[in-house]
């Protein structure tokens, strides 16, 4: 057996639990070693039986109950005990009121006896034997004829063999694809001896210093621990593995910027004649971003600045003005987006926003690459009008280049690059934005390297912003235009289903357009979330027969989604029924409602991000928020949409309810949840974990001052190194 391993090698496990397993991306031994538990259920302490007493009983209750937060020790610790006791009988029996089958046994230690009651499991009777001595940790409760436990964990206590499911601090795992936590404890504590195989790449000094275990006896304790104190000592060491190696390569991209140049950006007088002649004004705090841009533009060494803004609240036009000035100055700007929407929207607007210069934009994705610009090129002696340019004629010819990953996919030598702007840029993963950085890297430009700009609407809390990405420059757009009205959101019970609709149709006879979104594209699946297509049937069909409705999602072909697009900003359509294929994108001032369906599907973030869609204009707009679920938690967090006053505030509050993995997670086109960028591989660290933030900070300062490459720490720097790897072959 080696960590090499793969899952369905090891004892006893099929391939039908191995791919179980492979779904939860666990394809090997090592896989399984760091697949930490998310709680611990405390069954520390044996008690006698003579010793026990009746528990008040919650509402609510439940021995695996998702209640206690991730990583945590149950808080119910009193409720539940934990009894060693031989059994005496053990009987099946059928229940005479519905026909479940009762296992019933009595159990006796040293001081007394009592009834431990099992529903629905009668191969219990073939496991557990008269004369067994066994484990039981459960709640106790009383009835007519006395105490008794039900539903008790059991585990055979052999001599000298070490619990693992009752007894002791037991871990659970958020178990799901139908692996049960038995099926995953016993896998563990029999792959647990391979820790020992695995290098501890963590620098002596520091584990000194900061009084670590090793990582052996850290991954056994987080899965087994012996105590709370122990169970801690792990937590900190695996947390500050994952907080520090993003700060090791924080520091290191830091270090490179440093070494480089960037071009020297001038800021020119034409700029403020561009700012005079648009159709609105600017608001404060888009010229304080653009000026702290600009400024920055004329350092000599790369900027790296993340452009935070609501929403609406006029990212875009600060970007323009960047690729503008970067424009004249003879340099060549990219704006990458996540999906061809957005960059066919965004190369509209820049077009029309910059259509008084003489400026070459490029549209390039996956399905389409064109100019706003028509090339002549000389092809031997014949001139040949280029009606689909193709794409190194595109780079080489465009000042401005806008496109979705496919500007990064291929293999594109930019000419004169002088900025990278990354929109929306908590969509893409940190591995699109190392490839891009190092791919410029590679430019010709002289040794030259781009300013880069990162833009998210997505709210990080400056703290975080700090910890994740390190010393990058902030700047934060913090109002909205002055005559938008404040966004009216109402969560909608089913039963006044009908009222919304009558007040869509209002809103449509005067004029204004609806937005109606729904999580995925098919029925089939089993939570019976509504269905984009058969939405937009019962909407056109039974609803809104009189209005003309649009469908939009992932799977239309390209053309047919910028048609609808089209379509939609023309007002040839009344309501357009999405999915979150519109999640950015599609900027339509006069829409004026946002109908959301199965809310509960989709994080509070994305939830605020569809809401922007309205609320773009003088127009009064509306967001109805409708969800499947009757769960408290999931109306508390629709809730905070209510309440929040922005996005900042929001985010707080997901953090509160839902842990900071969830609040950056989205539904990818499949459906699932997945995390972007450097979330997805922290597993345990919290983003509140603010000492150890700073504690990794601080050591990867100081090593990587001492020595940058990391040579004098080979392990550190071949596991940073197989991080880089795995991250890039996604
Ligand atoms: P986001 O920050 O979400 O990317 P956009 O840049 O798409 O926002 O801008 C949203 C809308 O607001 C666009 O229609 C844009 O033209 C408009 N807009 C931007 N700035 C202003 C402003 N200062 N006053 C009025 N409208 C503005
Ligand atoms: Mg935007």
């Amino acid at each position: 057996m080696f960590l090499s391993t793969p899952i369905a090698q090891l004892t006893k496990i099929g391939k039908i639990t191995a791919n179980k397993f492979k779904k939860l991306g666990i394809e090997k031994a090592e896989d399984l070693l760091f697949y930490f538990p998310f709680r611990y259920d405390d069954f520390s302490q044996v008690s006698l039986i003579n010793n026990l007493q009746i528990y008040p009983i919650k509402k609510n209750e439940n021995l695996y109950s998702s209640h206690a937060q991730k990583n945590e020790i149950s808080n119910e610790i009193n409720s539940i005990v934990t009894i060693k006791a031989s059994i005496e009988l053990i009987s099946n029996k059928r229940s005479p009121i519905k026909k479940t089958i009762i296992t019933e046994g009595l159990v006796s230690d040293q001081t007394g006896k009592i009834k431990v009651i099992w529903f629905n499991q009668p191969f219990l009777t073939k496991i557990l034997k008269p004369g067994d001595k066994i484990y039981f940790s459960g709640k106790v409760e009383s009835d007519f004829y006395g105490l008794q436990m039900i539903n008790p964990s059991y585990e055979k206590a052999l001599w000298k063999k070490e619990t693992i499911h009752t007894g002791r601090l037991v871990p659970i795992y958020s178990a799901t694809e139908n692996l049960t936590q038995k099926q995953i404890r016993f896998l563990i504590k029999f792959i647990l001896p391979l820790t020992k195989e695995i290098q501890d790449w963590l620098p002596k000094e520091i584990k000194k210093d900061l009084d670590f275990f090793d990582l052996t006896e850290a991954l056994t304790q987080i899965h087994f621990p012996n105590d709370k104190k122990k169970l801690e000592k792990a937590k900190e060491r695996l947390k500050f593995d994952e907080l520090f190696l993003i700060q090791i390569q924080t520091q290191q991209l830091k270090k490179f910027l440093e070494k480089n140049k960037a071009p020297k950006i001038d800021f020119k007088e034409e700029i403020k004649n561009f700012v005079q002649s648009l159709p609105f004004k600017l608001t404060d705090a888009q010229k304080k971003a653009a000026w702290q841009i600009l400024k920055n533009l004329q350092k000599e060494q790369p900027m790296n600045r993340l452009l935070e803004g609501e929403v609406g609240s006029g990212k875009t036009i600060v970007a323009t003005i960047a690729m503008l000035n970067v424009f004249l100055n003879n340099y060549q700007s990219i704006l990458m987006v996540p999906t061809e929407i957005l960059a066919k929207q965004h190369f509209d607007n820049i077009c029309e926003l910059l259509k008084n210069f003489d400026i070459k934009i490029g549209l390039i994705t996956k399905n389409e690459k064109k100019m706003n610009y028509k090339l002549r090129i000389t092809n031997h002696n014949k001139n040949i009008k280029l009606k689909n340019h193709n794409l190194s004629l595109i780079i080489h010819n465009s000042n401005i280049i806008i496109g979705t990953h496919s500007l990064i996919q291929e293999k594109i030598k930019f000419k004169n690059l002088g900025l990278i702007i990354i929109d929306e840029q908590h969509r893409f993963g940190v591995e699109q934005r190392n490839k891009l950085k190092s791919q410029t890297n590679s430019l010709g430009n002289k040794q030259m390297f781009p300013h880069f700009l990162s833009m998210t609407a997505t709210p990080i809390p400056r703290s975080l912003a700090l910890a994740l990405y390190g010393d990058l420059d902030l700047s934060i757009i913090n109002e909205l235009p002055e005559q938008r009205k404040k966004i009216i959101t109402k969560i909608v019970d089913q039963q006044n289903r009908q009222l919304a609709y009558d007040f869509i149709k209002n809103e449509i006879k005067k004029g204004r357009q609806i937005f109606v979104l729904c999580p995925l594209i098919n029925e089939s699946d089993k939570l019976g979330v509504k269905s984009v297509t058969t939405e937009y049937e019962k909407l056109k069909k039974d609803i809104f027969f009189e209005f003309k409705i649009g469908l939009m999602h992932g799977r239309l072909k390209s053309k047919e989604k910028e048609k609808v697009r089209q379509n939609f900003l023309k007002n040839k359509i009344n309501i357009l029924v999405s999915t979150s294929v519109i999640e950015v994108g599609i900027d339509c001032p006069n829409a004026s409602v946002m109908m959301i369906e199965g809310a509960e599907r989709f994080g509070l973030a994305q939830l605020y991000q569809f809401r922007g869609r309205v609320g773009r204009s003088e127009h009064q707009s509306y967001c109805f928020v409708f969800s499947e679920t009757s769960s408290v938690k999931t109306k508390e967090r629709l809730q905070a949409l209510l309440t929040a006053k922005n996005s900042f505030e929001l985010a707080e509050k997901d953090l509160e309810i839902r842990g900071p993995g969830e609040l950056y997670s989205s539904i990818n086109k499949y459906g699932s949840t997945q995390q972007s960028g450097y979330l997805s591989f922290l597993k345990i660290a919290r983003l509140t974990d603010y000492s150890i933030i700073q504690n990794a900070k601080n050591w990867a300062i100081k090593i990587i001052n001492q020595d940058p490459e990391l040579e004098n720490y080979p392990k550190l720097k071949e596991k940073i190194k197989k991080i880089q790897r795995t991250i890039c072959l996604e």
